[in-house]
């Protein structure tokens, strides 16, 4: 149904687990170039083999989308290797939780270095290389926390996801003349390495909360990322999807007792 998007060159920050490694595996699957980016190289060699074992091409780097001459680094090594730059899906991202009261201003730093400019960093580097193709696709993973619910802990990271969406708007005026275009995926709660690390108890009231009655994996996730970057989806830029099994829709928990099943 979809154009091949065979041998297209793909960056995917956060790569080396999760809804990162998600999307690296099936942007591999589907015949791209995949670099899997990764603070820790060791990770990202995992998923990098994974995808040469499933048939794939993909090559890992170790990368910290903190650092800009990291990200510049990580964007010169995709265009050495493969000669180009055709789709940045910008998701590494952290959550630690903290309370506001005890929430330091390292915390908060912290996680919008990581989450905001973090996406602006891996953005900015990738841009001369998308620009010289002609067309390009950005891809930011942002969450249904903080543009749409709050969870008590994650002010700093509610600000951090929001502000990826403010972010996007001007930046898809502004790389439209590239024909770049730059969309968000919003996750909800995913069955993740990260998301394990909240507790079972925690997993357990989250899936209670979800109408489709379990957590996404991160191939809900991967194949909605895919989507922002083919061809066919050409004419979609500044949007935002969200991936959550309906979980931001119940007005209360009545809503949710009422479905009963
Ligand atoms: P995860 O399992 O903890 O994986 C995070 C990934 O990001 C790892 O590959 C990690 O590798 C990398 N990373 C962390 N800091 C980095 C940095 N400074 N530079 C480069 N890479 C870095 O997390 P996840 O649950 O998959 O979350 C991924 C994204 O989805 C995040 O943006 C998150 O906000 C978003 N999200 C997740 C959920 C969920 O339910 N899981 C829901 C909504 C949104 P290293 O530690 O080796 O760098």
């Amino acid at each position: 149904m979809f154009a091949s998007l065979k041998d297209r060159v793909c960056i995917v920050t956060g790569s080396s687990k999760g809804i990162g490694r998600g999307i690296a595996r099936r942007f591999g699957a589907v015949g791209c170039k995949v670099l899997v980016v990764a603070r820790h190289v060791e990770g990202a060699e995992r998923v990098a083999a994974e995808i040469a074992a499933a048939g794939g091409t993909a090559a890992a780097h170790a990368g910290d989308v903190t650092s800009p001459e990291s990200m510049d680094a990580m964007a010169r090594a995709a265009v050495e290797r493969w000669g180009g730059i055709d789709i940045l899906c910008a998701n590494a991202g952290i959550f630690p939780a903290a309370k506001l009261a005890e929430m330091t201003a390292a915390d908060f730093d912290h996680v919008i270095a990581t989450n905001l400019k973090g996406t602006f960093l891996a953005i900015k580097a990738c841009l001369p290389a998308l620009k010289a193709r002609g067309q390009g696709r950005i891809v930011v993973t942002s969450s249904i926390t903080g543009p749409i619910t709050g969870y008590p802990g994650w002010t700093h990271y509610g600000a951090s996801k929001a502000g990826q969406l403010g972010f996007i708007r001007t930046a898809a005026i502004e790389l439209a003349p590239s024909r770049i275009t730059i969309n968000a995926v919003m996750p909800g709660n995913i069955m993740t390495e990260g998301l394990d690390g909240l507790g079972q108890d925690y997993l357990d009231k989250m899936t209670a909360s979800i109408p489709l009655r379990r957590l996404g994996s991160v191939d809900d996730i991967a194949n909605a990322a895919l989507f922002f970057a083919t061809d066919e989806a050409a004419y979609i830029t500044g949007q935002t999807l969200v991936i959550d099994g309906g979980q931001v829709l119940p007005e209360s928990m009545m809503a949710l007792d009422e479905m009963g099943g």
